[in-house]
């Protein structure tokens, strides 16, 4: 059987980094076993559509590099691939159902159920519809053929709903999950879920199990939360005599602390970001954060996979030789976010000059600077090893294209000495008159004149870097120079002069 996998989020909002990480996961193995990784769109909630929401997803994985070969924009023959455009199938199919007698007409109202609910709770218990008590309650089953087309004749709502378990049957029913393995669940304590809701559309229960058929899903890959669904998906599969797919519940993305699942507030609460991409100009995503999407990747895959070992820097190509369902862990990931910042800091280091020229040039237009001659592939080497976010090269770079206009006031008072001025001046002075402008032609020939002056190198260096940087951080001093070359030198260090010394 091919391996056909799906992701199948729910447009109800951005996807959240643990979406990213099921999608990753389907990818993978898609891509291992020479299989289709297919996107469809959980869209008949209708209450908890959220417009953008789709094109938001699909950016997300493009940006991600995980894009599906077949989905909405994608095409393939196993379309549509929006739930809300699927409304037939799901028709043709629950009508089998009814045919077989799986399911049932219920005509409970709202307000019935909710007083049958309260009234449950307030004796500690909990109400269930199910074998137990679906004969004293309001549907087809209970309801003579006569009250039921007459309900239907005067159009009293209604739902369909599944028959989990009758009275006699064997309770066991045995689950089979890659991750988690063999699981035993009580049948008689499943309610019977409704398929069809009041307004026509289907649930996701029934529109996840019909669909996954039609569609040949090989195999579910998907969030734990949903393993409590797995029990009534297979035995929606047994009702309709398809054969049911293998699955593969992954654990959840932890909080960096404390307990649960890593939610949006953290992110806030933490200052990371939990988003791939930014969403309706709330919190910036990963993407605007300045991380780069094969770092975030590797960082992700790892959040609930191994290999065995302890490596941890994986190429895309790398993850899918390596990436096995049976490999995932059985518990959850703690998300890290200075570790995803180390991954990424990996990653920028492992980038060529040339790759980061252009992010540079970007930068340069954003910031106003419209020409330069300066030789931007040293600039970059210079600043690369420093770089966690795409976002510091700028930060870092700066110093080479604006000149420092304040200067730290600490550090002017601990290295600003009434000697200090004419320092500067004389090396303004040597500098300017160098014939050989390299960082190692300056440097020589500042450390010649400190040595002949009998000036201590530190009394010359310390201030030298605060008036060309304005603080005392920043790139190799005489690199700075060289890349700015002799005049700009020359601006700055008379610049600091005159404004420190007022
Ligand atoms: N629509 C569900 C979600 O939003 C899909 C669950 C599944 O993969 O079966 O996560």
């Amino acid at each position: 059987m091919p391996v056909r996998v799906r992701f199948a989020p729910s447009p109800t909002g951005p996807l959240h980094i643990g979406g990213v990480r099921t999608a990753l996961y389907n990818f993978l193995f898609a891509k291992k076993h020479g299989g289709t990784f297919i996107l469809r769109i959980e869209d008949t909630d209708r209450q908890r559509y959220v417009g953008g929401a789709e094109a938001y997803i699909l950016q997300a994985l493009a940006w991600m590099g995980i894009s599906p070969a077949e989905g909405p924009e994608h095409g393939g023959d196993y379309g549509p691939y929006r739930q809300s455009e699927r409304k037939k199938l799901y028709i043709k199919n629950i009508e089998r159902l009814v045919a077989q007698g799986n399911v049932y007409l219920a005509f409970d109202t709202a307000a019935e159920l909710s007083a049958l609910r309260k009234a449950a709770d307030s004796n500690g218990e909990t109400f269930i519809y199910n074998w137990k008590n679906r004969s004293g309650l309001k549907n087809s089953l209970s309801m003579t053929h006569e009250e039921v087309q007459s309900a239907l004749e005067n159009d009293t709502p209604f739902v369909y709903r599944f028959i989990a378990h009758r009275d006699g049957e064997n309770k066991d029913l045995f689950l089979e999950d890659i991750v988690r393995g063999r699981m035993r669940v009580d049948k008689s304590l499943l309610d019977d879920k409704v398929l069809v809701k009041q307004d026509g559309m289907p649930t996701y229960h029934l529109a996840n199990v019909v669909d996954d058929h039609l569609m040949e899903i090989s195999h579910v890959i998907r969030g734990e939360e949903w393993l409590p669904s797995l029990a009534m998906h297979l035995l929606l599969y047994q009702a309709f005599g398809w054969q049911a797919p293998e699955f593969a519940h992954v654990p959840l993305i932890l909080k960096p602390k404390g307990k649960g699942k890593l939610s949006k507030r953290d992110g806030a609460t933490f200052g990371f970001p939990v988003f791939p991409l930014e969403w309706k100009g709330e919190n910036a995503g990963f993407r605007e954060s300045g991380y780069l999407p094969e770092a975030l990747l590797n960082y992700l895959a790892l959040l609930g996979w191994n290999d065995g070992s302890d490596r941890e820097l994986f190429s895309l190509d790398e993850l899918t030789s390596a990436f096995s369902l049976t490999s995932i862990t059985k518990s959850g990931g703690r998300f890290d976010p200075d570790r995803c910042k180390w991954f990424n800091q990996q990653y920028l280091a492992q980038l060529s000059v040339d790759e980061l020229i252009p992010v540079l040039q970007k930068e340069l237009a954003v910031h106003g600077v419209e020409q330069t001659s300066m030789e931007l592939g040293k600039v970059v080497s210079l600043i690369q090893d420093r770089l966690v976010l795409l976002s510091d090269l700028w930060k870092e770079a700066a110093v080479f294209f604006v000149r420092p206009s304040d200067f730290d006031e600490k550090a002017v008072q601990k290295q600003w000495k009434a000697e200090t001025p004419k320092i500067l001046l004389a090396l303004e002075g040597l500098i300017t008159s160098l014939d050989d402008k390299s960082a190692e032609g300056i440097r020589t020939a500042v450390k010649k004149w400190a040595d002949a002056n009998e000036i201590r190198l530190g009394a010359v260096m310390a201030p030298l870097r605060l008036a060309l940087v304005g603080e005392m951080k920043g790139p190799d001093v005489f690199m700075l120079c060289q890349l700015i070359g002799g005049d700009e030198t020359s601006v700055r260090i008379l610049f600091a002069v005159e404004t420190i010394s007022a």
